[in-house]
């Protein structure tokens, strides 16, 4: 049986529609500073919310069960790419891995004339020692002033990774609401290091022993091994974490929070859920 509506409610998703641009899809057009975004965000989330569910329109940017502004530190393999990729899929954050934007930099320019950052860039990564902090903010900033990280917030993995780093955020006005520290022991790093196969074409990593690929022929043939996935560069990648992230954790100190990552992908994604609606909860009764 069809349900007639009264014209007044059948105008009324219009009207809402038209009231949440004005509330906060326009704020978002005017600034290009991602705090000032959050605020706004914060500001008009629970009448959205609210709103929005009784109109059945609820897009998962305006699921605010987690903080939007999210950095992830963790050491070489500790899992925090594939973790902040599950992250980003299941609350719409945009996933910003400092790691893939160079490597996506490097394979760009395959086939032309190599400029000199782009030699810089690959030397550093082969020999698993840290990108210069200017070119690597300059990376960073770009992304994350772009539109879909004001509108729907964003999960930055693998920046910062020294003190430099940190500040040159809070520079450019960026204040992350959280900062997650993924522990993982420099053993098990190497050992989830030494079995990592990445899927040429669709970027997903396995391992070939915790998370094997599929039986699949097409798939087997794309795998790769990262180039800076030896135990040399790994060695020296570790070194390069443990002399950085005291620095760098103290600096967020406020809004710190530690996961163990040495678990399976799924215990360590319900401990990060858990934490991060922990804190949600806590800000909302400020
Ligand atoms: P990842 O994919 O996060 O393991 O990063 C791979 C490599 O990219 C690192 O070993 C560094 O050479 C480089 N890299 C990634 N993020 C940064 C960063 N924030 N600062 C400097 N170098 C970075």
């Amino acid at each position: 049986m069809k349900t007639q509506l009264h014209p007044t409610s059948r105008a009324l998703p219009l009207i809402h529609a038209l009231l949440l641009s004005l509330v906060f899809v326009l704020p978002s057009l005017v600034t290009c500073n991602p705090a000032a975004a959050a605020a706004t965000k914060s500001q008009s989330f629970l009448p959205s919310q609210n709103k929005a569910k009784i109109w059945g329109i609820v897009p998962k940017l305006i699921d605010s069960s987690i903080p939007k502004h999210i950095i992830v530190m963790g050491g070489p393999a500790s899992g925090k790419g594939t973790q902040c990729q599950k992250l980003a899929d299941k609350y719409g954050l945009v996933h910003i891995s400092s790691g893939d934007l160079l490597r996506q930099a490097v394979s760009s320019s395959e086939g032309g004339p190599t400029a000199p950052h782009i030699s810089t860039i690959k030397q550093c990564m082969e020999a698993g020692k840290l990108i210069p902090d200017n070119l690597m903010t300059r990376l960073i900033l770009d992304r994350l002033r772009s539109r879909d990280c004001q509108e729907r917030g964003y999960i930055l993995d693998g920046y910062p990774r020294t003190l430099a780093q940190a500040q040159s955020l809070q520079d450019a006005g960026i204040s992350p609401d959280v900062f997650l520290l993924l522990n993982v022991r420099d053993e098990d790093a190497i050992k989830r290091v030494i079995g990592r196969r990445t899927d040429s074409k669709t970027g997903h990593v396995y391992h070939l022993e915790y998370n094997p690929p599929p039986n699949d022929t097409e798939i087997m043939k794309r795998l790769i091994i990262r180039s800076d996935d030896t135990v040399d560069s790994m060695k020296v990648r570790l070194k390069q974490f443990r002399a950085n992230v005291a620095s760098v954790e103290n600096w967020y100190r406020e809004i710190k929070r530690e996961v163990d990552g040495s678990s399976s992908p799924s215990e360590v994604s319900r401990d990060i859920d858990a934490t991060l609606k922990q804190m949600r909860k806590r800000k909302q009764r400020v």
